[in-house]
């Protein structure tokens, strides 16, 4: 860290009742006014409806709570699964090499910013070198990354990493197209854009024909999210 001038140490506003700041940092991760720790997570959001301006005597809001906490247990349940244990029961020895596509797998994630959904359409494709996946397991695999917080470039990039560990394809190609309730929501964007974003592996990424090849034949029957 570089050393500090000390004419900025005597400028530091300092208030009688608080301890010299010992060193100038980036703020570090806000700690909670008390310790929450112990605090039951329904009790956390009953407090969170408290201070949004909601009556929790009313009959609808009577079992919120828990069930806020069990819904997001549940969409993040993705943390407590192994992606690369649940592709290794499902792998082939085949004699196959060309492309191998799986389209329109529907997808639901949080986005991390504002822990709200963004959802759309999953398309994945690679070409073998001697083993392939079970499909069933495609949509598993985009489930468990989906089912955490994230940002749709990374849940990109992880599905397409997750299947070139478990085959080493010649090639893995992931495109996602979502929309995203926290932009249309809350007004920032265009209410009905969706964000697309892709990973190119291998040869999907070397060959310009093999990423041709894939993206006109998503484009063929592909349906908009
Ligand atoms: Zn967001």
């Amino acid at each position: 860290m570089p050393e500090k001038k000390k004419s900025s140490i005597k400028s530091w506003p300092v208030a009688k009742t608080l301890a010299v700041p010992t060193a100038v940092t980036a703020p570090a991760v806000k700690q909670p006014a008390a310790d929450l720790s112990r605090v039951a997570t329904e009790d956390l959001h009953r407090e969170i409806l408290v201070r949004l301006g909601e009556d929790l005597t009313r009959d609808g809001l009577a079992l919120t709570p828990e069930r806020v906490a069990k819904a997001q247990t549940y969409l993040t349940s993705g943390y407590q699964q192994d992606p690369a244990a649940i592709l290794r029961g499902a792998l082939f020895d085949v004699d196959y090499d060309e492309m191998v596509i799986v389209k329109d797998i529907e997808m639901y994630s949080l986005c991390e910013h504002h822990m709200l959904p963004f959802f759309g359409k999953v398309h994945i494709a690679y070409i073998p070198k001697g083993k392939v996946i079970g499909l069933s397991k495609l949509p598993r695999l985009v489930e468990v990354f989906a089912r955490r917080l994230q940002v749709q470039e990374r849940l990109t990039r992880q599905i397409a990493d997750a299947i070139q560990e478990a085959i080493e394809p010649q090639g893995v190609a992931v495109v996602i197209e979502a929309k995203h309730l926290c932009m249309m929501m809350r007004g920032i964007e265009k209410q009905m854009s969706s964000t697309i974003t892709s990973a190119m592996l291998g040869a999907f990424n070397k060959q310009s024909r093999t990423r041709q090849e894939f993206l006109t034949l998503l484009r063929k029957t592909s349906d908009s999210v």
